[in-house]
């Protein structure tokens, strides 16, 4: 059964409980499509793509957030991105033949990176914490732990056609019930992989936390969507600088940048070339020779 691409907040509120559910299926498989990932790279993947869908929506206004997972093992890149309006892009990077097993045995020893962009020239925010859990999901307990000290709970599962996720935080602020927190997470500990994979965000929520007092909040749709532009690829070729960009188009006849996010292709001939390498002086001087 396909469940659409949903992630949905939800607030026990006299208990100072924030929880989210997200669900994955046609922008994960798109993402997933863009290469021929090995299985564990796969899964890996879509957990960190549910993951970072449950982050941006625990975060207030920004442009993106982007969680990476950098290792000396098999695995040893993994970039799951969610834009403000809940779109992703992502992808993982590998070595080897890579065998399944727990977190440490696909990505090694490294780190987690965390980077929030509030966009509108503002500064972005960086967050660091190693790779430390045999899961992602307990690394990033442990992130919360360390940097931002609101107890956060992660669920994660990813079966390789579809990806979702759970998010459990405290929040500041005293609950009516003090023992409520514990209760929620006995609640939540009873959730198995394959229900948080199989029923919709909806069903899990009911299934676990119907006798929960819980305000419920408008679902939002998440979808696959590159952010690359011309513009962005042709800043890199800028930063390349023109001696580099020359000897490339000495040798071939076209510069070719293919973005790994979405595998759209971008193609630059000589005449495309010299205009954005070109500053932007010596476009507006006038000649006054004749
Ligand atoms: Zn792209």
């Amino acid at each position: 059964m396909n469940s659409p691409d949903t992630l949905q907040r939800f607030l026990f509120e006299d208990n100072a409980i924030r929880g989210e559910l997200v669900h994955l299926d046609a922008s994960f498989q798109a993402i997933r499509d863009n290469h021929d990932y090995p299985a564990p790279v796969r899964r890996l993947l879509g957990e960190a793509l549910a993951a970072v869908s449950l982050l941006s929506a625990s975060i207030k206004a920004h442009e993106s957030l982007i969680l990476q997972c950098r290792g000396n093992g098999p695995v040893h890149m993994v970039v799951a991105q969610c834009s403000g309006d809940y779109s992703l892009r992502g992808l993982g990077r590998w070595r080897s033949a890579v065998a399944d097993g727990d977190l440490p045995t696909l990505c090694g020893e490294g780190h987690i990176l965390m980077t929030i962009d509030p966009g509108k020239g503002r500064d972005r925010y960086q967050g660091i914490v190693g790779l430390e859990g045999k899961t992602l999901a307990e690394s990033l307990e442990r992130y919360f732990a360390q940097s931002e000290q609101l107890p956060t709970r992660f669920w994660l599962a990813c079966d390789g056609k579809a990806a979702a996720g759970m998010l459990l935080q405290r929040l500041p602020g005293d609950a009516a019930d003090s023992d409520a927190w514990n209760r929620v997470n006995r609640l939540a500990s009873t959730l198995t992989s394959h229900e948080l994979l199989g029923l919709s965000v909806q069903e899990v929520r009911h299934r676990l936390f119907h006798e929960e007092d819980v305000r419920v909040f408008d679902p939002h749709r998440t979808t696959f969507r590159c952010t690359c532009t011309r513009k962005t690829v042709e800043r890199v070729l800028r930063s390349l600088g023109r001696a580099e960009v020359e000897d490339i188009l000495a040798k071939e006849e076209r510069i070719t940048v293919d973005c790994e996010f979405c595998n759209r292709r971008y193609t630059f001939d000589a005449v495309d070339a010299e205009r954005l390498l070109r500053a932007p002086s010596e476009i507006v001087a006038p000649s006054t020779r004749h």
